[in-house]
């Protein structure tokens, strides 16, 4: 059982504020991805629950109790980094081992906790060996392996994949994943892929400069993303934006105009917004399709198989993304037409803030 509880925590280094009242309740055995771009706060905020870092301000609570003046080896927390920091003159048995020494723990006890742990990351035959035999995703195994044998309440990842190769990632976001079940532990993961958010959370808290832009489920953050920020940071290949003015409110929405005339009325909560504003229409490149609307001149086609990848430039000089049927007969250089439905439009104010969407698409059944 572990809760995870943080209230109002921000983190000054001198004069620079690089968190801002972050508040966030994650439950319990619950995996949370932190994502966002180099540099807004993901590291300290999770060292900051680790204990490795103070807050300026706020409170940590795990499981109910204030553990902010807490040492980190009380946390009850295990902190896996991206440099898997292994002794390489130890075997990886006793690399997993090394907690359980310090803490002095007898010689049984201690070959069952490293055996199961290796039994679980599929280590068993490399116990004896030392770390340099080993792969990049086995050592980030063993480091992971010596945070198991300490049964900790919280794991804390920051970036474990980030030095290894796109094909051994894919496989490890994976094996993490799966890991995460089998220990049914609550795991705060920090990346900034949004890939490996999307694909490992339960819940992702998109972090910029130092504030929680959304935190929500994968599919809420992709389908309601709360700003424009979120809305082109989740999602591949990213959000197309086009700017359009407000010329209509009604109870179908807000009718907007994009550059070049065409109008176009989109089902959202129209709440603050006057005619004459200036948005920015967001439509993903997989919710566009062959059709009349707007004209792009085609750039670059990347036929992926499946899908084709269509890069253009609108008359106007705006670059516009579509992901097309592998198959559809588009030629670089060509005028290509363009369209969408108004659904499945997302509206944002010149703050950035999102239009609230009236049709909210559903999972599947
Ligand atoms: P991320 O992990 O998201 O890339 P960090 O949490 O490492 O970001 O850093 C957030 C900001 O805090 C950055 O601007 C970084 O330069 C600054 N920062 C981090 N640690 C320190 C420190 N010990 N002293 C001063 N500034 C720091
Ligand atoms: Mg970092």
């Amino acid at each position: 059982m572990a809760t995870l509880d943080l209230q109002s925590i921000s983190k000054s280094f001198g004069p620079a504020e690089v968190l801002t009242g972050i508040d966030l309740a994650i439950h319990d055995k619950e995996f949370v991805v932190f994502v966002g771009p180099s540099g807004c706060g993901k590291s300290t905020l999770l060292r900051i629950i680790a204990g490795l870092e103070a807050a300026t301000q706020g409170r940590i609570l795990i499981d109910g109790v204030d553990v902010s003046a807490a040492a980190p080896v009380d946390r009850g927390i295990a902190m896996v980094f991206q440099s898997y920091a292994l002794y390489p003159h130890l075997s990886v048995f006793e690399n997993i081992a090394f907690p359980l020494r310090v803490a002095r723990l007898p010689e049984a006890e201690v070959k069952a906790k490293v055996g199961r742990a290796a039994d679980i990351l599929q280590l068993t035959d490399k116990l004896p060996l030392k770390p340099g035999q080993l792969s990049g995703g086995q050592r980030q195994r063993v480091a992971i392996g010596r945070s198991i044998v300490r049964n900790p309440k919280v794991f804390l990842f920051d970036e474990p994949l980030s030095n290894l190769d796109a094909a051994l990632r894919g496989e490890m976001r994976v094996e993490l994943s799966a890991l995460q079940r089998q220990l049914d532990a609550t795991m705060v993961y920090v990346t900034h892929d949004q890939i490996e958010a999307m694909t490992m959370a339960q819940r992702i808290v998109v972090l910029n400069k130092g504030r929680i832009e959304q935190f929500g489920t994968p599919m809420e953050l992709y389908h309601h993303p709360a700003t424009k920020f979120v809305a082109t940071f989740i999602g591949q290949p990213n959000m197309n934006l086009l700017p359009a003015t407000v010329t209509g409110l009604g109870p179908d929405g807000v009718t907007v105009e994009f550059h070049g005339g065409a109008q176009m009325t989109i089902p959202v909560d129209t709440s603050g917004a006057r005619k004459g504003d200036r948005v920015d229409v967001g439509v993903r490149p997989e919710n566009l399709r062959l059709g009349q609307g707007l004209t792009m001149r085609l750039r670059v086609l990347e036929r992926l198989g499946g899908t084709a990848i269509a890069y253009g430039q609108m008359e106007d000089g705006l670059k516009l993304c579509a992901a097309l049927p592998g198959d559809t007969a588009v030629h670089e250089g060509e005028e290509v037409a363009l369209t969408f439905t108004p659904a499945d439009a997302h509206v944002f104010d010149q703050t950035g803030r999102v239009m609230r969407r009236r049709q909210a698409p559903a999972l599947a059944a």
